[in-house]
């Protein structure tokens, strides 16, 4: 007999009805009906909701989606037009090199895949934007495949149940990784219903600053809670935005994404008063590749 065996599979069961099952069971009943979950919807506008999601919450992202999906139906379409369109049609999303990431995403899979999101998950991983986060997202929700798909709601879910930890660390550890690699389901259907199921419960109830705990399909198993809820997590920079390099580009690319034309150096003096920060903000788009500068104007790409 294998020493440990026994133990570490009857460990997995009792994992298994003890978490997974109560949590998909109340996604089973609670799970939000967003667009890119339902089943008409395709590799790509999954694969679109990912990258929008990724700093952005669900509900400024609905409608952005939808536009975007219905102007660019398919990969090749967006892949067909300037990046400049993809940063206009980015609106007030936020961290607009996303836009980037995602129109040269759309390029790659025109190219390289005949204009289908590949299902293979290196493949994924290898498009431009696309993390070890997104490329087990898109395999998980857009193909049911069988990935740890480990976003910060289901890390703080998991940290509170296991660890008895109030908020999880700045990155995922190894550590849990291969937690949540041991607390996959064996069937892929399952491992991705699954992974949706945990995150909405970080999203809708094992909330960072404040948990409903009474409407958590975990409560009784929940080391966090029944250690009395402590604040034990480390103390976090809070993230100012207000006068901040990000708001000052923010600024400057708002001119530039509503007008058709290319804009002088006057105009993007008016964006912002501060001409020292401005001015850093307008080169370090450029360097990013969201601003074009010529000899008197600058447009977008
Ligand atoms: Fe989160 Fe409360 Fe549920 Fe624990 S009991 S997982 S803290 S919502």
């Amino acid at each position: 007999m294998v020493r440990g065996w026994p133990v570490r599979h009857t460990r997995r069961v009792s994992v298994s009805v003890e978490i997974v099952e109560p949590v998909v069971a109340w996604f089973d009943g609670a799970a939000r009906d967003l667009p890119w979950r339902r089943p008409e919807c395709s590799p790509w506008g999954v694969l679109v909701s990912e990258f929008m999601l990724q700093q952005t919450p669900v509900s400024r992202v609905l409608e952005p989606w939808r536009r975007w999906l219905e102007r660019w139906p398919v990969p090749a379409a967006l892949a067909a037009e300037p990046a400049g369109e993809a940063i206009r049609a980015w609106g007030r999303l936020g961290y607009p090199r996303r836009a980037m990431r995602l129109h040269a995403a759309a390029v790659a899979i025109t190219e390289r895949h005949d204009g289908q999101v590949p299902p293979d998950h290196q493949q994924l991983l290898d498009l431009p934007g696309v993390g070890t986060y997104t490329a087990a997202a898109i395999a998980s929700f857009a193909f049911g495949q069988r990935h740890v798909v480990l976003d910060t709601n289901v890390r703080r879910v998991l940290g509170r149940v296991l660890d008895g930890s109030a908020l999880p660390g700045p990155a995922p550890t190894r550590g849990e990784y291969a937690r949540a690699q041991a607390l996959l389901p064996e069937e892929p259907e399952r491992a991705a219903r699954w992974a949706a199921a945990s995150m909405e419960l970080g999203a809708l109830v094992c909330t960072a600053r404040k948990p409903d705990c009474s409407q958590c399909p975990v409560i009784d198993v929940c080391a966090w809670r029944k250690s009395g809820s402590p604040d034990n997590a480390a103390p976090r920079r809070g993230q100012r935005y207000d006068g901040t390099d990000r708001q000052c580009r923010g600024a400057i690319l708002r001119v530039l994404r509503e007008s058709e034309e290319p804009v002088s150096a006057a105009q993007i003096d008016l964006a912002w008063p501060e001409p020292v920060q401005r001015e850093r903000a307008l080169q370090s788009l450029i360097a990013d590749g969201l601003v074009v500068a010529t000899s008197l104007e600058y447009r977008l790409p």
